[in-house]
Order: C-alpha cells, then structure tokens, then sequence
C-alpha cells in the first residue's frame, strides 16, 4: 500500500502518555487513517514502550508494504526554545529530556515513544510536535507572571499555553470557513485587517485563545495546563493564597495539594459525581443541584475568559467551539453565546442543533461578530507537518 499519488508516504502519528501508546497511520494529503488504534498498560503499570513500538509497526508490516514517510509524535512541552515542529535529533532529545521538569507527567512518555521508534525502525525520520509551540508568539505583557523575575530567569517560570496544535489545526479550518486564506489575513478588498478569532477548545482539558492573523496573542493555560478555565478534572484558576492557606489548615503538602487541585476539582469536584460533560449536563436537566452548580462555574469562567481575550485582541471576528465539549454540547455553546451577546454574538438555534453541520459551521444569526463549530484534527496536523519537514530535508 503507498500514499496517494506524488505524496510523500504515509506518516505514522505518535501520542506516547503515561499509561498508553494512542497511534494512527495517516494520509498527510487526504487526511484518510487506514490504521489506528490504542496500546495500553505501559510505563509504570505494565509493558514497556518498546514491546509496543515493536508491536503498532508490526502492525503496519501485516499490511504488506507501507510506503512510511516518516512517525510524527505529540509532544506536550517545548520550553522557549520550540516555536514550530522539528525534526527529531540528539540535541532535540536532549531539550525535550531538559523540558521534562516543566511536564513530568508527560514529556518523559513522549521522549520514550521516541526513543523506542529509534531502536525498532533505526533511520526512520522522525518529527516533534509540540502543544506549546503555536504560543510563542504571545508578547510578554500575556506570558509574564508578575511574580520576581529571578523566577522567570533561573526557573522559565511563565506562561507556555497548551493545546497548540489544535489551535492551529482550527484556527487555519475557520478562517477558510470565513473566507480568508489560511493564514488568516483579509482577501483584497475585504474591510477589516488580520481575522481575530477566540477559540474555545473544550475537552478533558479545556483551554480558549486568541488568535490574530493566524498567531497566538494569548491563552488561557500557563506553566501547566492547570490555569484557566474549569476542566473535568481540573480546577483552572484559583486564589494562589489558596495553597498556603489550606497547606496550614490540613497539614497537608504541595504536591498532595496541587494533586487535588488536578485531579480531584474541576467539574469532578463540583458536581461530586463526574468529570463528564454529557453525564453533567443530563444531572443538572434532571434538577441535580450540585450538576447544576458545576455547569452554571464552566460557563460563567468560560463566558469572562472570552470576553479577555477578547480585550487582548482588541476586538472579535468569530468564536470558534472546538474538541469533545465544544463540538458536541448545543448546551454548553447556547449558554455561553447567552452570555456574550454584548460583544455581538446571537445563537441561530437550529444551526446550533446541527452542531453547525448544515451552514459551514455557523451557529450564529448574522451579525457582526459569528460562532462557529469547527472540528478539530490534531492527528492530521502532526501528520502534515511530519511530511513537511521530511520532504525538505529530502
Ligand atoms: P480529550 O481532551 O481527552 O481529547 P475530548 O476532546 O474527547 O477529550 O472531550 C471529552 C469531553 O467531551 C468530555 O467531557 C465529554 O463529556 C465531552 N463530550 C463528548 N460528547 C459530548 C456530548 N454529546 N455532549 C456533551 N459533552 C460531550
């Protein structure tokens, strides 16, 4: 089997987590994923990421030829020093092994898939693509702390954001959807300047941004993908005071603490039940209080953290709805489009039934500003940027 014609093969797309090895071969050119799936109980818990390196390829070879142009693997942090993707080498291995103190939960896994691709397909071109690249070009004023700056110096203590890769997926998806070209600048003749869109990527991990032409200007998510908005299990911003304060209250430590905060908050922590959406929002339609509660904190952060960025991009085009919450829950978007109806936006009920399915992903009545629903695609992202960085290295 060979990628379509004058492509430049197939790319196999990486995501190594802790405890799982998710994979999928991927067309870069039509998006098609003859092969996908998910190796589980790896690391700590079980096999390790070799034995199953060895057995996704093993995979691909029980399929007769696989024209592979190369493994394209999700990396969650890239510090400062990645603002796009890269080709894997020492030094690269290296600055992701350095970054591991600034995600230890995941950069480790990543590197692991890595290193395990090297030992069972040795010369098989391999690239990184990082969560946080696509937000380096945040000016300082949206990544810097105001905290000592010894801790920004010594500790790369700052704002990162996440989620970039889908950011950029949607992103470039919604501005073609708008009628601008990809990189999200005005056609000719077209009365305002770049395209400013807040995205809202709402998952397991919820996070928005704004984006400016096609670049990041700011975003929810900071040194860890803890800041922001409410999360399943997560619970976004709080008072900072809140650690020393409960740290002398309960006697207990900062990692145990920080450990709830992550695991045990969010929309998990409000409603007491679940860190599901769709089980939430059935709870809180049945009348359950407390399902209520935690669907009434997600919209009400959600609603505000739009309106911010909306400041940080001095104005807005579109709002775009992206990831499992996003593309799914009509409730969810009805009531945050409830809440922004000052900066311009108006549900269109129907078109927002349909998820946007039937009218290019407009949930929005006409008017000056539009909601959108775009699905996200970071599979094929990472796909198209393996094949990029292959092909000019060739
Ligand atoms: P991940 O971040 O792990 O990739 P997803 O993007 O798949 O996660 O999003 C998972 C979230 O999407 C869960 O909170 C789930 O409840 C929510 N979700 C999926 N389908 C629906 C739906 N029909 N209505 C509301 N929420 C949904």
């Amino acid at each position: 089997m060979a990628g379509s014609p004058g492509s430049a093969g197939l790319v196999l797309v990486l995501n190594s987590g802790s405890s799982s090895v998710k994979y999928a071969l991927v067309d870069p050119d039509t998006g098609e994923r003859p092969l996908s799936g998910q190796a589980e109980n790896i690391g700590a818990s079980g096999g390790s990421y070799h034995d199953a390196l060895t057995r996704i390829l093993g995979h691909l070879d029980d399929r007769g030829h696989v024209d592979l142009a190369g493994a394209g693997h999700r990396v969650v942090h890239g510090g400062e020093r990645f603002s796009d993707s890269v080709l894997v080498d020492d030094e690269v291995l290296d600055a992701i092994r350095a970054f591991s103190r600034l995600a230890p939960l995941h950069n480790p896994a990543n590197l692991a898939g890595i290193e395990a691709v090297a030992q069972v397909r040795p010369g098989l071109p391999q690239v990184a693509v990082f969560d946080t690249a696509f937000h380096q070009t945040m000016p300082p004023a949206a990544y810097r702390y105001a905290v000592p700056q010894e801790w920004y110096k010594r500790h790369a203590v700052r704002r990162y954001g996440f989620h970039g890769t889908s950011y950029r997926f949607v992103s470039e998806r919604a501005a073609t959807l708008l009628g601008h070209p990809p990189a999200g600048h005005p056609p000719a003749g077209h009365p305002s300047a770049a395209l400013r869109l807040v995205v809202a990527h709402l998952g397991n991990g919820c996070s928005a941004a704004a984006i400016s032409g096609g670049r990041s200007v700011d975003t929810t998510m900071g040194l860890t993908p803890m800041e922001g908005l409410v999360m399943g299990t997560r619970s976004g911003d709080v008072d900072p005071g809140l650690l020393g304060y409960l740290a002398e209250q309960t006697g207990r430590g900062a990692a145990d603490l920080t450990d709830a905060l992550d695991t045990r908050s969010g929309l998990l922590g409000l409603s007491g039940t679940s860190n599901d959406m769709r089980t939430i929002s059935e709870a809180a339609e049945r009348g359950d209080e407390r399902a209520g509660l935690a669907l009434d904190v997600f919209v009400h952060r959600l609603a505000k953290a739009v309106a911010g960025l909306t400041a940080s991009l001095g104005g807005l085009d579109a709002l775009v709805f992206t990831a499992g919450i996003g593309e799914n829950s009509v409730l969810v978007r009805s009531r945050v489009l409830a809440r922004l109806g000052f900066l311009g936006l108006a549900e269109d009920p129907a078109a927002n039934a349909a998820h946007g399915q039937t009218s290019g992903g407009r949930i929005s009545l006409p008017g000056p500003v539009q909601a959108l629903v775009v699905p996200t695609d970071e599979e094929l992202m990472i796909a198209r940027d393996t094949a990029r960085l292959v092909s000019a290295e060739r």
